[in-house]
């Protein structure tokens, strides 16, 4: 038996570019909360470290060439929303986490930090 069978499903290159495809069609803030709910999964916890799979924008200017802007995209607090996602918009919110002082940005306002899950207040 092969080893991929042993240790669990694998998808094959079509089934993952299938699932890469309907995720293409998904707008920004739709695919963030589709990630919100698979990301968790990945975290890694031992030895007095935990280490978090996060979704992030990269931002580079034209006339900066060494600058990049990295922010951690936040989860739209969907209690806020009444069980929606927020505005349908671009990642256009930003701030930073209170609690662990990480950058984030994110569609809704009112967002969770995806390292610490605090809820924060963006604008
Ligand atoms: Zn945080």
């Amino acid at each position: 038996m092969a080893l991929s069978r042993m240790v669990g499903p694998v998808a094959s290159d079509q089934e993952r570019d299938q699932l890469a495809a309907q995720l293409m069609t998904l707008p920004v803030h739709e695919l963030a909360d589709v990630l919100r709910r698979v990301l968790p999964h990945y975290t890694e916890e031992s030895n007095g470290l935990r280490t978090s799979l996060v979704l992030a924008t990269a931002t580079e200017y034209e006339d900066e060439p060494d600058g990049i802007d990295v922010t951690f995209v936040a989860w739209p607090d969907r209690d806020y929303y009444d069980g929606g996602l927020g505005p349908d918009q671009g990642l256009w919110e930003g701030g930073d986490c209170e609690q662990c002082h990480t950058e984030v940005s994110s569609n809704a306002k009112r967002a969770f930090c995806p390292v610490c899950g605090s809820r924060c207040e963006l604008t």
